[in-house]
């Protein structure tokens, strides 16, 4: 087996910063109508992630549709609804719900 090294915490703190960097420019190809492109730089994001082995941050995570891995935006391709103490994420590209529980 195999045996990683610990994470130097100011890696980490690179890798989220480069995480942050990708998915605001995936939102700024959004924005500009390239969808494809968008996904594209949301799948670099979770790339860096698991290069490193450093979990994208929660707000993060969540523009990230878990199943098509298509990037994400309210009103656009994403729904978000409360039911039954849950917070529903609808992707509206392959019709994946996430569910998050919250008090
Ligand atoms: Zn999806």
């Amino acid at each position: 087996m195999r045996r990683y090294k610990a994470l130097n915490p100011q890696v980490k703190g690179k890798v989220v910063g480069e995480m942050t960097h990708l998915l605001a420019q995936a939102l700024d190809y959004f924005s500009a109508g390239k969808k494809d492109m968008a996904n594209k730089w949301a799948q670099k994001a979770r790339r860096v992630g698991m290069k490193y082995k450093v979990k994208m941050p929660t707000q993060l995570r969540r523009q990230i549709c878990k199943k098509c891995h298509a990037f994400l935006v309210v009103g656009k391709n994403l729904m978000i609804r409360t039911k039954e103490g849950n917070v529903v994420y609808h992707c509206k590209e392959c019709k994946h719900m996430m569910k998050y529980r919250y008090r």
